[in-house]
């Protein structure tokens, strides 16, 4: 099982991220991130500021502190599962990645951790908060959080969902419009996530091996042609 943060348009990207050895500066800003996300479950769970080191991180969690209140029902890092047919799962998260359904008879399609969810004048808005530098586009184009807001709107019997990104280093949310459920573009959700989710460990190159692929082991990566 794929989870949400790994669907993409080609199976082989999570192979070969999951073997690439991550360069000391990478290991550095995966622990920043997981430092800002524990003191923003902290601070929306107990409504106290955690002191966070190193300054960096303390940064982005006050560019968020003090530019938005916590609307009333926020819910936090919350596991969620969808099935193959599109419905939401309950799962638990056992270690950090892995999901495993509560009812074991349940079978999973993939599954994630929605950083931020709450509802506002009849719209359920998913969030995900990000540390990173890279521009990630549209938030409504991103497969995890395509994934992860199919699985929300089921469970909360959402009408209308938004999905947003936080990006900390800005202190800025980015959100899509409204999407009803009913509509095509939810409909196209669905089956973006369902093609992704099922894809082998296979190569598929396409315009994505120049857009959102780092994996440069792999021979159809435009570094190769840029070598040729
Ligand atoms: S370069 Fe293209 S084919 Fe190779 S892993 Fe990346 S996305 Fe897949």
């Amino acid at each position: 099982m794929r989870t949400a943060s790994k669907l993409s348009p080609c199976g082989r990207m999570d192979v070969l991220s999951a073997q690439r050895v991550r360069t000391k500066s990478q290991q550095r800003a995966a622990e920043l991130g997981t430092r800002f996300h524990r003191g923003m479950e902290e601070w929306i769970k107990t409504g106290n500021i955690p002191e966070l080191r190193p300054a960096q991180v303390a940064d982005w969690l006050a560019g968020l502190t003090t530019s938005w209140v916590p609307p009333p029902g926020v819910e936090c890092e919350v596991a969620v599962g969808l099935s193959p047919e599109g419905r939401y799962v309950p799962v638990t998260e056992t270690e950090p990645h892995v999901y495993v359904p509560n009812d074991p008879s349940h079978v999973l399609l993939t599954a994630g951790r929605i950083d931020l969810m709450w509802e506002s004048d009849g719209v359920l808005l998913i969030a995900d908060a990000k540390t990173g530098r890279t521009d990630l586009g549209d938030p409504e184009r991103l497969p995890q959080l395509m994934a992860l807001g199919l699985a929300a709107a089921d469970r909360n019997k959402a009408d209308y969902i938004a999905l947003g990104l936080y990006l900390a280093r800005e202190a800025q949310w980015k959100w899509s419009d409204a999407i009803a459920m009913d509509s095509e573009q939810a409909a196209g959700m669905w089956e973006t996530v369902l093609e992704y989710a099922r894809l082998d460990d296979s190569a598929r190159p396409g315009p994505w091996c120049h857009s959102i692929c780092w994996e440069t082991a792999c021979e159809h990566h435009p570094r190769h042609e840029d070598a040729a």
